[in-house]
């Protein structure tokens, strides 16, 4: 029954009792887009841009990164699109940019911190996704990745808006989760990555197959910090989404909601069963099991006090 379900799911995200919740794809570049198009999406919650330029030895020109771009936005063209600047660095060195040599690249010069040692990166990335935005007649949302505090959030969001762009940030960082309302007070909308959010709140490596149990998302301190993210959100009425690997487990993802997250974006093959189940329980429920997971203290006894309010 629950596979015709999910086989049978062609969105949009809702509750049963008819709460609207965006799911969206995660994207790489113009092929991913297209194919995503195809799944029952209602826009691109994440393009990963770095990986359309991990095979690049010299750094793309404004021109080519807008074609990029415009491939994208007619991917989706009229739905909602969120770009997010290049997160280089750590697993996801680029060739173009000189990454130093570090002891500990997850938490060295990643993400938007490249932007500190080469601004000009991050302009000519903003100023061929305002251009390819025009020539598309679109309105992409654009966000940094890695950001740890309010300046930096405003420093990014005032070089988005100067091109005319809806700017934001990914909360993926422990100090902007807890310090939520300042970084939502500078910027339009955030997006929480709970990889990395996972990574760093348990200082377990995301890519370590023997800490997987630290690095579940379903741990619940990184459960409360989505929690404080949310509730920062609600206050500031500014969208909060997910878009990493918890956004694309089912039972998670309806205890996100409850948290009072607003967007889910994950990779398109996932979409379908994470709709299906949204569409099998209430606002009310969801609520139920974000309030019963916070009372717990393992990921197993999270799974287990969510499954008591969302499975029947
Ligand atoms: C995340 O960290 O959860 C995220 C979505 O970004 P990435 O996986 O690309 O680091
Ligand atoms: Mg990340």
């Amino acid at each position: 029954a629950e596979a015709a379900l999910v086989a049978a799911w062609s969105g949009p995200g809702r509750t049963a009792d008819g709460v609207d919740v965006a799911i969206l794809a995660n994207v790489a570049d113009g092929a991913s887009a297209r194919s995503a198009a195809d799944a029952p999406v209602e826009g691109i919650g994440l393009f990963r841009t770095e990986l359309a330029f991990l095979d690049r030895g010299d750094e793309p020109s404004v021109d080519e990164q807008t074609r990029l771009y415009r491939d994208v936005l007619d991917a989706f063209d009229g739905q909602k699109v969120v770009i997010r600047t290049l997160d280089a660095g750590s697993d996801k060195p680029l060739a173009f940019i000189e990454h130093p040599d570090e002891a500990n690249p997850a938490l060295g010069v990643r993400g938007n911190r490249i932007a500190a040692d080469h601004p000009e990166i991050v302009r000519g990335q903003l100023d061929a996704i305002a251009r390819a935005a025009t020539e598309t007649g679109s309105r992409p949302w654009v966000m940094a990745p890695m950001i740890a505090t309010a300046a930096e959030a405003a420093q990014f969001a005032g070089m988005v808006r100067e091109r005319g762009l809806t700017a934001g940030v990914m909360i993926e960082i422990p100090a902007a989760a807890i310090l939520a309302r300042a970084i939502l007070a500078e910027v339009d909308f955030v997006s929480i990555g709970t990889n990395d959010l996972t990574q760093y709140t348990m200082a377990a490596d995301r890519m370590s197959a023997e800490l997987a149990e630290l690095t579940d998302p379903w741990q619940p301190a990184v459960l409360a910090l989505i929690a404080q993210v949310a509730d920062a959100g609600a206050e500031l009425n500014k969208p909060v989404g997910v878009c990493g690997e918890a956004a694309a487990d089912p039972a998670l993802a309806c205890v996100l909601v409850g948290l009072g997250v607003t967007s889910l974006s994950a990779a398109p093959a996932a979409t379908p069963a994470v709709g299906a189940k949204l569409s099998t329980v209430t606002l009310d429920q969801c609520r139920a099991a974000a309030a019963a997971v916070l009372q717990t203290t393992s990921p197993t006894l999270a799974r287990r006090a969510a499954a008591e309010h969302l499975d029947d």
